[in-house]
């Protein structure tokens, strides 16, 4: 089914072959973990080539492409290949080869045409499946569990690492193969910059406290934010974080399949911008999540893509503000034929206990 898309868009866009180097591209497409490797696709053929660390991997993992084995530079490879497949016209991923890797690709494009390409599988995986929607159920769960579990934990006086060392733990023994990204704990007045990491910062009473975490299980990724106010909030967060709530709120109820990216955006903004908080969101309203923590479709300010039953994606606006912190709320939605199913279920109460 993936490789028959891919091929479509060959077929479409004149092209008789692809070379896939991006990794989570190379993983879909063949089913191939290891980190190197170079996929030749054509309408009939599927090669995979790597290198002696992976023969033993690739056929286990990846049994539908013919293993091509890399002795010397790819490029000592690369003429034979396209010629076996028979392609003239061969394309590559233009945003994930180096200036020096397409250089020597095209020393040796004798007899054929290297054509750049752009976000042809990420546009595919984009929509996900029932089998990689189960494995991203799967890391949405082990994050909402980790996020149960912290606000028991979290207490003033606390640094912002442990909490987050505690969250880590949590993930990894229960089943998270890595984390989808590092932690953030990002208290008070660090809770203000939407990318902070994790400092010895120690955490006060009635301050927000931005928490950003994901799991990744078989290679796919959870993306979680909880805001919340260890010790009693005060007026400002409560305030703050009820707009937040309600621009969450607002996306998650009204967008609709047939949507671009940059139409959900505007509905969570125009709730933030009538409350007069718009210079304090600075970022966009989500992302698409899959094997990687971003990928398509693109859910901000900027983007044309179009929302499509079957895309998985973030929803989290914010408000940041200098010197006083910040609140954001982050799930993760599927997209149904009649509007996004969330499928996050971590508590949005602690944050106003
Ligand atoms: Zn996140
Ligand atoms: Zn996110």
């Amino acid at each position: 089914m993936r490789l028959t898309k891919l091929r479509e868009a060959l077929a479409a866009e004149g092209l008789d072959a692809i070379l896939i180097t991006q990794p989570e591209n190379r993983r879909y497409l063949s089913g191939f973990t290891g980190s190197a490797g170079v996929l030749l696709i054509s309408q009939d053929q599927a090669v995979l080539a790597t290198d002696f660390r992976y023969y033993e991997q690739v056929e286990k993992q990846a049994p539908d492409f013919r293993l091509a084995k890399i002795t010397d530079k790819f490029k000592t490879l690369l003429p034979e290949l396209v010629q076996q497949v028979g392609a003239k016209r061969v394309g590559f991923e233009s945003a994930h080869l180096t200036v020096d890797q397409h250089q020597e690709w095209q020393e040796v494009a004798e007899g054929f045409e290297l054509v750049p390409t752009k976000e042809w599988v990420e546009k595919i995986r984009a929509v996900k499946d029932e089998d990689e929607l189960g494995k991203i159920e799967k890391a949405i769960a082990l994050a909402d569990q980790a996020f149960a579990h912290i606000v028991s934990f979290i207490e003033p006086g606390m640094t912002e690492k442990e909490v987050a060392w505690e969250l880590e733990v949590f993930m990894r023994t229960r089943g998270a193969e890595k984390l989808a990204f590092d932690i953030i704990v990002a208290s008070g007045p660090n809770g203000a910059m939407p990318h902070a990491t994790v400092s010895e910062r120690v955490i006060r009473a009635g301050e927000p406290v931005v928490m950003d975490m994901g799991a990744r299980i078989d290679g796919y990724n959870s993306d979680l934010t909880r805001t919340v106010c260890a010790g009693r909030p005060d007026g400002k967060f409560r305030e703050i974080y009820d707009i937040v709530l309600e621009a969450q709120r607002a996306a998650e109820q009204r967008v609709r399949p047939g949507m671009t990216g940059k139409q959900a955006d505007a509905i969570a903004r125009q709730v933030i911008e009538e409350a007069g908080y718009g210079d304090n969101y600075g970022h966009g309203l989500g992302h698409g999540v899959g094997l990687a923590v971003h990928e398509k479709p693109g859910v901000g300010r900027l983007s044309e893509d179009v929302l499509e039953p079957g895309m998985v994606f973030t929803v989290e606006p914010g408000i940041y503000l200098t010197d006083w912190g910040g609140v954001r709320v982050e799930d993760i939605v599927v997209m149904r034929e009649d509007g996004v199913e969330v499928l996050t279920r971590a508590s949005k109460d602690v944050g106003r206990q």
